[in-house]
């Protein structure tokens, strides 16, 4: 298997550090609100990744955290009248929400910062003992200067980034690159003993702090969204490298952005779609099928349009499979196999892992599965082999769950349900502008499919017969 990597800016053959086993680390969110689709993206992309891992028999150690100590968690929790706290556990609490309703399933482990102060407080300790890092009046910085490494995962040079570094009024650091790794607490914030005062965790450290706990110092994948290359990640890089004099990951994997009218979806361009919002108007396994529609580095549009090719595209995928669902239960089935396409879904599924293997192309994968239903529907009007749609279904559905899509068994259901709502609602109406040939006809279609209605007091009611 091959992936770019960040570091070196180019696909390289992806091997584990201990054989079928990966141990791998994403940047998770701030919890100070509702996750948005972009956020989605790259929460939905490590996700599936983890998925493919498995079903090439990787065993994944994933770990995912919750940044719940933010200056963002302390001004919502004056916003919302209550406490920090309050704040990150309210949205930790919608984050696994809408993550369920995304079909992403929760990381091996989800630790967050206030539950790991002592382990990053000791992480500053060491940095300061070793001369990587300096006490300023009870906050504490990181001397990039004494890292002769850094910029290298962004690939710029300590004079590049100076140059361009902006300079702070009242800046007491040495250098106005170095960055914090604990902050001296001001009033009415969150804080911690620690020895250089009351105070709180800088953002990037914790990272460091929780991938080195609970993974160990060189990991396999590191990742997160594009945004987070530089700073974040090169500090991160920084931290535990200085401390560890180990390679702190080796494949950097970045998401590319998902753009509103070409530009990035964010909350500070207030451009931005929450998948509560979303779900309005469209299933939100629509949203999945989108966002793995696209490889995972290119920048992807999201607009209505193209929600709705991708309702369309998941809907094929659907009827598909409840189609051979029938033909497997109803139809009377050849005996005799056909080798050939016996065959052909064979080399899709090796079709499938060769371009999932070329850097997770999910765009590529999608187009594989599609081929498989052209191929097999295709078939159906020969008199199939039971054998054969069964095989197609199984391998519809494994290809299928690795992107975390097709996940309702009971699809078809749901749809004769939504159909027969809407014909109820139609007699109604029919019947309200008494137009009571039309409400008859309308009951009477629905006796023919099997659907008795029933008028009672609490509304009509309808069961199948
Ligand atoms: P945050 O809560 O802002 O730290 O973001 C959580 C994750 O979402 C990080 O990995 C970000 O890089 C990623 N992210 C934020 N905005 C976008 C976007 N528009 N497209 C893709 N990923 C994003
Ligand atoms: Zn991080």
């Amino acid at each position: 298997m091959k992936l770019y990597n960040t570091l070196t800016r180019q696909k390289e053959a992806f091997k584990p550090i201990e054989a079928g086993k990966i141990k791998m680390y994403a940047c998770g969110p701030t919890v100070y609100n509702y996750f948005h689709i972009g956020n989605a993206r790259t929460f939905i992309t490590f996700d599936a990744m983890r998925n493919y891992f498995e079903y090439r028999g990787y065993e994944v150690n994933f770990v995912q955290n919750f940044t719940d100590v933010d200056d963002k968690i302390i001004q919502q929790a004056e916003k919302e009248n209550i406490t920090p706290e309050e704040v990150s556990r309210k949205y930790i609490e919608a984050y696994f929400e809408d993550a369920e309703s995304l079909g992403i399933r929760k990381a091996d482990v989800h630790p967050r910062v206030t539950e790991n102060i002592e382990e990053i407080i000791q992480f500053v300790e060491e940095l300061v003992a070793k001369g990587y890092a300096y006490e300023l009046e009870g906050d504490v910085y990181f001397d990039v200067t004494a890292y002769p490494d850094y910029g290298r995962l962004s690939k710029q040079s300590l004079e590049e980034l100076k140059a361009g570094a902006r300079i702070e009024i009242n800046e007491r650091k040495k250098n106005p690159l170095d960055f914090a790794l604990w902050k001296k607490t001001k009033p009415g914030e969150p804080y911690w003993k620690s020895p250089w005062g009351n105070g709180r965790p800088g953002w990037h450290i914790e990272c460091s702090a929780m991938a080195r706990k609970y993974l160990g110092d060189t990991i396999d994948i590191h990742g997160g969204g594009g945004d987070l290359t530089f700073p974040h990640h090169e500090n991160e890089v920084a931290q535990s490298e200085a401390l560890t004099g180990k390679p702190f990951a080796n494949f950097w994997i970045h998401v590319g952005y998902l753009n509103v009218d070409n530009r990035k979806m964010s909350k500070s361009l207030n451009n931005f779609f929450t998948p509560r919002e979303i779900k309005e108007k469209f299933d939100l396994e629509v949203a999945r099928f989108f966002i793995l529609s696209a490889h995972y580095r290119n920048p992807i549009n999201f607009s209505e349009e193209s929600m709705e090719a991708a309702q369309h595209g998941l809907e094929r995928l659907y009827t598909a499979r409840d189609n051979w669902n029938y033909y497997i239960e109803k139809l009377p089935l050849a005996s005799k196999e056909d080798d050939q396409i016996l065959e052909q879904i064979d080399e899709f599924e090796k079709r499938f892992i060769q371009v999932m293997d070329d850097d997770f192309n999910t765009a590529d994968g999608i187009s594989v599965i599609f081929e498989l239903v052209k191929t097999i529907n295709g078939y159906l009007n020969r008199k199939p082999g039971k054998e054969v749609i069964q095989k197609a279904v199984q391998v519809l559905n494994e290809q299928c769950s690795v992107m975390g899509l097709l996940i309702k068994d009971d699809h078809a259901d749901e749809i004769l349900e939504n159909e027969i709502k809407d014909l109820i609602e139609e007699r109604q109406a029919a019947r309200k502008s008494k137009d009571f040939a039309l409400a008859d006809q309308i009951r009477d279609d629905l006796k023919s499919k099997g659907i008795v209605l029933e008028d009672t007091p609490e509304g009509v009611k309808w069961k199948k017969i």
